[in-house]
């Protein structure tokens, strides 16, 4: 992933004259300062803290950072080779802060600062810089680093550099849903190499025990001719049906947010009698009618979570095997798939497989 840094300039509100000569007396100290440590690494002393110069009118976190500066000055410099005898550095210095060593507080920045002892001291920003209103809108995705107070004719700025935080990992998996009869659903969720990470199974028993209850039921009445009774099972069925498309939608889709999927793929199930041609023609109905809801529950739930749903065509999803690619009818009986290369599988995850990595 790609990190991206940033520098936001911020303008300061005219500080007072007692807070600028702060700022001013700082920043004469601090050139000052980069001298002695230039000097003090050039006799071979690479190990400085801020105990090392106690004499400088200056608060620790600026020290800190001076010290850290021109290390990576005097590092740069020795390898330019340039023909100056030493660093130069002129009297306008910025003032460095490490990320530990400032605050910003709605809009005011807060520096520890030197006057008289070390002390916290607040600038206000100019909020009505567009720069500090995208600051503050993207505030929770980016890392501070440093940040450099400095003068630029006669006004005052913050320079803060930041780093924009990874984005959440993309979902690259994806989930292929086989849906059915003996099995409601079953899905296979593959990462991007083509490895199964997750699987599961939707048990179509009960529905199946459910739908042959009403149907007889249905029968019976049908016999004593007693047509309001049956719609009213019908609509039983129908609720039953209904309330448990939703649940297993939304576990499937539960289960594709923790798979990290990105998308969703199920067979476009136009040509349902295929799948379901033991079933007599009144039942059909009845059954892809439920195959629909599963499939609509799923794909406006996966796209509340952002997650994109495709659907392929049916055409060998049953019969392709889904370890060596061959598509061979006979492979397939009932439950089992059994492919020669030595695939041996529930014959509804290897569909789910084979739509998983369409
Ligand atoms: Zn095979």
């Amino acid at each position: 992933m790609k990190r991206l840094k940033l520098t936001y300039i911020f303008k300061l509100l005219k500080p007072t004259k007692y807070k600028e000569n702060i700022l001013k007396e700082n920043i004469i100290e601090t050139t000052k300062h980069r001298k002695e440590i230039v000097r003090r690494l050039k006799e071979g002393k690479f190990k400085l803290t801020t105990a090392d110069f106690p004499d400088f009118k200056l608060s620790s976190a600026v020290k800190n950072q001076n010290i850290w500066d021109v290390k990576h000055l005097y590092k740069n410099f020795k390898k330019s080779k340039s023909k100056k005898e030493n660093i130069d550095f002129k009297p306008n210095q910025p003032l460095g802060f490490s990320n530990q060593c400032y605050k910003i507080q709605d809009n005011f920045i807060a520096l520890s600062l030197y006057d008289k002892k070390s002390k916290r001291i607040y600038f206000p920003i100019e909020t009505k810089n567009k720069r500090f209103k995208e600051f503050q809108e993207n505030r929770d995705n980016l890392k501070l680093g440093k940040m450099s107070i400095y003068n630029k004719k006669g006004n005052w700025y913050a320079a803060l550099s930041v780093t924009v935080k990874d984005e959440k990992t993309e979902a690259t998996n994806s989930m292929g849903i086989d849906i059915g009869l003996r099995q409601l659903a079953v899905i296979s969720i593959m990462n991007e190499e083509g490895k199964e990470i997750n699987r599961k199974f939707f048990s179509g028993n009960e529905s199946g025990y459910i739908r042959r209850k009403y149907k007889a039921l249905r029968r019976e009445l049908g016999q004593a001719k007693k047509l309001k009774k049956i719609k009213e099972i019908s609509n039983k069925e129908q609720n039953y049906i209904r309330d448990k498309n939703h649940k297993i939608s939304h576990k499937i889709v539960e289960l594709a947010v923790q798979g990290e999927v990105g998308m969703i793929i199920m067979e476009n199930l136009k040509n349902i009698r295929n799948r379901v041609k033991s079933i007599k023609q009144p039942d059909r109905n009845i059954n892809s009618w439920t195959f629909y809801q599963l499939q609509n529950f799923i794909e406006y739930k996966a796209k509340k979570e952002g997650i994109k749903v495709k659907y392929i065509s049916p055409k060998y999803t049953s019969q392709k095997c889904s370890k060596c690619g061959q598509v061979e009818k006979k492979n397939r009986k009932k439950n089992l798939y059994l492919c020669e290369c030595g695939n041996r599988i529930h014959s509804d995850l290897n569909a789910a497989r084979n739509i998983a990595s369409a």
